[in-house]
């Protein structure tokens, strides 16, 4: 059962590369053209894979900011540690007063 389920997502999983459009999964006809970006990736029309350039870029764009500025990103992993101090204040202070 268990290895059944998982050939069949494996199935699902690969994708028919040059069938669809890699953005909006329009089915891509042999007869009109394919507009490749990055060797293999295929799109229905220039404005889909010009998108697609687009949102990438932004993602490395993203990636260099949060690179330079580890700070701002590290938000939810700095809040245990505040959590813990501020127990720690609180312990502390309890002992003091007894
Ligand atoms: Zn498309």
């Amino acid at each position: 059962m268990r290895s059944a389920a998982a050939y069949c997502d494996y199935d699902n999983y690969q994708p028919h590369f040059l069938d669809s459009c890699f953005l909006c999964h329009r089915p891509l006809n042999h007869n009109t053209d394919i507009f490749m970006y990055r060797g293999n990736t295929p799109f229905c029309s220039q404005e889909c894979r010009q998108e697609q350039i687009e949102m990438d870029e932004e993602v490395e764009r993203r990636w260099k900011v949060s690179s330079s500025s580890k700070r701002s990103n590290r938000q939810t992993s700095s809040d245990p540690a505040k959590e813990s101090d501020t127990n720690k204040a609180v312990r502390t202070g309890t002992v003091a007063v007894a």
